[in-house]
């Protein structure tokens, strides 16, 4: 399964640019570093340490303790990387909120949008069992 996430990526320092989609992980300087899962290309370090992030890593996959809150980035994103998954976590700045209520009608669109997905099971008991030939 390859789908939005990170490839880990381990290297005696890390490099100068940063590919996106990759997670670089120095054993040496004890450290990993991504860029922002948003698209905003923002290179996010991380220090791997007591008190700082802690990693566990597999064969291929990396997890980060504790979330990253990149509140000092203009996106101020917030999110996990779980076995080189991002799980995004809950934004609550006020900018969010702000944010929240003057798109308040694309809100209103999206709730729509899965109104219109799910409307479609009102009736239940249909099951959409393919038949069998
Ligand atoms: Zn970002």
């Amino acid at each position: 399964m390859t789908g939005a996430g990170y490839q880990l990526v381990r290297t005696p320092s890390i490099p100068g640019v940063l590919k996106p989609g990759r997670l670089y992980v120095s054993n040496r300087y004890q450290t990993a570093s991504h860029l922002c899962p948003c698209g905003c290309g923002s290179r996010v370090v991380t220090p791997l340490g007591s008190g700082q992030w802690a990693i566990q890593m597999g064969w291929f996959t990396a997890t980060l303790h504790p979330s990253i809150g990149n509140w000092h980035l203009p996106c101020r994103s917030h999110y996990w990387i779980r076995k080189n998954q991002v799980v995004w976590a809950g934004l609550m700045t006020e900018e969010h909120i702000e944010r929240n209520r003057r798109s308040d009608r694309q809100d209103i669109l999206q709730i729509h949008n899965k109104d219109g997905k799910f409307g479609g099971s009102d009736s239940h008991g249909n099951d959409p069992y393919p038949p069998k030939g």
